[in-house]
């Protein structure tokens, strides 16, 4: 069966024209999937033989929620979801000045090994389906009963080892036809798979794309990123200028600050002299403690003095808020922590 989700819009447009149907059945169809209809009945305006029609063909996916945690300190909502086959995803909904900004996975489980990131620790389970990735999003703004206005990719998985889906996942949700929510409120992340990044610059999708750093030299980003082997940073650069000069949209690296492993004065005038020339911007995170690892992060002075440097080298950096701190908000953790108490059960 085809769960409907799954289709891009001219691909549901052929396949109700396949059935018979005019072309505007595709857009009544999509907007009642966006709109978060969770059965064909809900689809007041198709007539009944359609709806048989497609109830015998096709599914609608929908995502129930196994856990859901407010924030008492901001607010912040975290999902914990159970998919039909009994794996976990995780969302989670902050909420800023300009409106919610919804982080989703795009994977169960991840298979790229970061060593400081708790999602990876089981390896990958599967991709998740465009149309997987999408319900987190209509399930949140139906759960808040507000719009969703962006979108990061940056919950458990590798986006780019999910690329078909991701794109496809992109596409449906800045339709005209559904959420239409626009491609500048949408960012994916990655560890920095590098053939990724080039398709995805060739896509012509004008979304901004951050790139999980972490250091600056390939000893050390090798130690804590698996990936670094694979790809040095002698070929993510370059990729990412490549990004940039197609895209003509900002880039931005994401820097985990980890007390002893590369948040020193040598490692931030490293990181200063790579990110500089791509005029690039800097997120700071204090490390989330990964107790396996004895990973931890540095002071409030330590880590503002690293920004600092940044800062006097000519390099935009911030800090990243810490939002949902009292409800293991960050990405993983929360599947993680499941996963074990299942297992001690
Ligand atoms: N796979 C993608 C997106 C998911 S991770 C990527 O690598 O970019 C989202 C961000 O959180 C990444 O920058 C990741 O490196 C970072 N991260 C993972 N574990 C972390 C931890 N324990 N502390 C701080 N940041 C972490």
């Amino acid at each position: 069966m085809i769960d409907l989700k799954d289709f891009e819009y001219n691909e549901l447009e052929e396949y109700l024209t396949g059935l018979g149907e005019k072309k505007y059945r595709a857009a009544q169809v999509f907007k009642w999937l966006h709109e978060g209809a969770e059965s064909y009945d809900d689809m007041t305006d198709i007539s009944k033989a359609l709806r048989a029609r497609l109830g015998a063909e096709t599914y609608i996916s929908t995502l129930a929620v196994e856990k859901k945690l407010v924030s008492a300190l901001d607010g912040t909502v975290k999902y914990l979801f159970r998919l039909p086959d009994g794996n976990s995803i995780e969302s989670v909904v902050m909420r800023y000045m300009h409106g919610l900004t919804i982080c989703i996975s795009s994977q169960i489980g991840c298979r790229m090994g970061c060593r400081f990131c708790a999602s990876t620790i089981g390896g990958l389970y599967r991709s998740l389906t465009a149309g997987e990735i999408l319900n987190q999003v209509i399930f949140a703004e139906k759960d808040m009963g507000e719009g969703i206005s962006n979108i990061v990719l940056m919950g458990i998985g590798e986006p780019l080892d999910n690329y078909d889906n991701v794109v496809k996942f992109l596409h449906n949700i800045n339709h005209e036809k559904g959420r239409n929510i626009g491609y500048r409120h949408i960012t994916v992340s990655t560890c920095g798979i590098v053939p990724r990044i080039y398709d995805l610059a060739d896509e012509g999708l004008p979304i901004t794309l951050t790139i999980s750093l972490h250091a600056a030299n390939d000893r050390l980003r090798s130690s804590i990123m698996p990936v670094n082997n694979k790809y040095k940073l002698s070929e993510l650069i370059p990729a990412c200028k490549y990004y940039v000069n197609k895209t003509g949209r900002r880039l931005s690296f994401e820097y985990s600050l980890i007390k002893g492993v590369n948040d020193s004065a040598a490692d931030a005038r490293e990181l200063a002299a790579l990110v500089k020339p791509l005029a690039a911007h800097v997120n700071l995170i204090p490390v989330n403690k990964v107790e396996e690892r004895g990973y931890r992060h540095g002071s409030r002075t330590e880590i503002n003095a690293f920004r600092d440097r940044l800062t006097a080298a000519g390099v935009n950096a911030t800090l990243r808020r810490e939002l949902g701190s009292d409800i293991a908000a960050s990405c993983g953790q929360l599947r993680k922590k499941t996963i074990e108490g299942r297992n001690a059960e």
